[in-house]
């Protein structure tokens, strides 16, 4: 596996070598044939130069005062100045020059104008003599290669001689070099830099990324309650942010199912327990009478019920849970499913001699909605159970059934003992009972209104509960839409 650095830096540090080496060779190219060309422009301005220089000083003098030896002089003076070679032809035909007999120049070229003639190999002095100036590169008598050049010496409109200047091609050669060297210097500055940042950059996305890893590996060993304290002010901060609350959504959902576990063990356990003391009493104890084997095993009967209706409950909230549960598509009205639910409420309330009133108020045209009736009846049930359970003997409890747009709303209304503000937010917490102390006498687990909750819910409905407090009575208000509304990723 190559880790993101190195594919990172092996990407960044070709782009960055490709790039540079191809900008070095191109620019290096131009620069060279610049440097050329500005060589040879300043060959012949030099030579130009030097060649009204000579003018200037063949004027200065008297005739026949400039014999070769002062030329000579003169040559060797400005051959300082232009660092090269220079070399006097004096011109055939024109005898006006105030020289000796045999023409100034360097002693080694002097055979060659005579015996060659110029033009034939000098083309710079054939050049010079028509007026123009070229540069000519070509071997000199030791064979070396060498630039040459000339121009020729003007005296009024005619020309007194040819000057040549010679300089070795090395120093043009050099002078590239030189340039060569500082654009390799350039490239592997450059080079360091890019290579530094990009060893840098690297270091700054992986460093945090290593964070994460060791945080994403403590809490997969089980460190529920670690978080990323360091927030880089970029996308891998958001990163470990979102990180954190994933940590904090999976720590508070494992608290939750563990409480959930233990909660549900012990609502199991107690009537186990009744249980198994009143069937041990029936076995053993030869001392009991009639009356009181037949109230222990009355006690065993409600208690099996009791542990029948938590094991469904829990069986269905924990379909609900895992997505497991099948939505029903039965078309329900809820105008007769209401008047039946009433009915049987009633008459159960009046079984256990806790009656109390149940008015019901339904308008407009019946709503029909698609959902399962056992579902249904769980919602309705429970929340009758409970409007009853606490209601005080004789109460009223109502119930208006109001369809709107999409959907049927529900309230339903209790004058019972009501909910303390404190306890309100938690109704819907698993095997929360609000005031443990109050509710001690009436039986409950605290799961009615979870399992209530996630039905409605599963179907995109919505439910709510308002109490003004204790004594204040109780206002349940359940959103039932007309078809589930899935919710999105479901
Ligand atoms: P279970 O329904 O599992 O038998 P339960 O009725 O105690 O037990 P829930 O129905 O979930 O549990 O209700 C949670 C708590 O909310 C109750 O213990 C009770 O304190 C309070 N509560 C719910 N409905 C009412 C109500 N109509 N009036 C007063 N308190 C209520
Ligand atoms: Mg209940």
């Amino acid at each position: 596996m190559t880790s993101i650095r190195t594919r990172l830096l092996v990407a960044y540090v070709c782009i960055i070598l490709v790039g540079f080496a191809g900008l070095t060779v191109i620019s290096g190219g131009q620069i060279s044939s610049a440097a050329e060309a500005d060589f040879g422009e300043r060959l012949k301005t030099n030579v130009v130069l030097t060649a009204r220089g000579i003018r200037d000083l063949l004027a200065s003098y008297e005739d026949g005062a400039l014999n070769g030896n002062s030329l000579q002089t003169a040559l060797d003076q400005y051959e300082v100045e232009v660092g090269g070679e220079l070399a006097f032809y004096p011109t055939r035909g024109h005898s006006s020059h105030p020289s000796d007999e045999s023409p100034v120049r360097d002693s080694t070229e002097r055979d060659d104008l005579e015996h060659a003639g110029i033009g034939h190999e000098m083309r710079e002095i054939d050049a010079a003599m028509r007026g123009r100036s070229i540069l000519v590169e070509r071997p000199d008598k030791q064979g070396e290669t060498v630039y040459f050049t000339a121009a020729p010496i003007m005296v009024e409109g005619r020309a007194e001689g040819i000057l040549q200047l010679g300089v070795p091609s090395e120093r043009l050669q050099a002078i590239i070099a030189g340039r060569w060297l500082e654009l390799g210097l350039m490239f592997l500055l450059v080079t360091a830099l890019a290579l530094g940042a990009a060893f840098w950059l690297a270091r700054s996305i992986i460093q945090p990324l290593n964070e994460l890893r060791q945080s994403a590996l403590r809490l997969a060993e089980g460190e529920f309650s670690h978080r990323v304290h360091q927030f880089h002010p970029d996308e891998i901060g958001e990163v470990a942010r979102a990180f954190n609350d994933m940590a904090q959504q999976v720590e508070s959902m494992l608290e939750e199912q563990r409480a959930f576990a233990s909660n549900a063990s012990h609502e199991l356990r107690t009537p186990l327990t009744t249980i198994r003391l009143r069937t041990e009493a029936l076995r053993y104890d030869s001392t009991l009478n009639e009356a009181t084997a037949k109230a222990y095993i009355a006690e065993i009967d409600e208690e099996v019920t009791r542990l029948a209706n938590l094991v469904q409950d829990l069986t269905l909230l924990s379909g609900f849970d895992a997505g497991r549960a099948e939505l029903g598509q039965e078309q329900v009205d809820m105008h007769r499913f209401a008047q039946s639910l009433v009915h049987q409420v009633t008459a159960k309330s009046k079984d256990r001699d806790n009656s109390v009133q149940i008015s019901l108020t339904m308008s407009g045209e019946p709503p029909l909605v698609d959902a399962s009736i056992n579902h249904l009846t769980v919602v309705f049930r429970n929340i009758f159970d409970n409007a009853i359970k606490y209601s005080p003997e004789g109460g009223v409890v109502s119930w208006e059934i109001e369809k709107r747009e999409n959907g049927v709303w529900n309230t339903i209304r209790d004058a019972g003992r009501g909910i303390d503000p404190v306890h309100l937010p938690h109704v819907f917490e698993r095997f929360n009972r609000a005031d443990k102390a109050r509710s001690r006498d009436i039986p409950g687990t605290g799961l009615g209104l979870a399992l209530v909750k996630s039905i409605v819910e599963a179907y995109g409905g919505q439910i709510s509960v308002e109490s003004d407090g204790v004594s204040k009575g109780t206002i349940v208000n359940v959103y039932w839409p007309e078809r589930p509304v899935l919710k999105s990723g479901t």
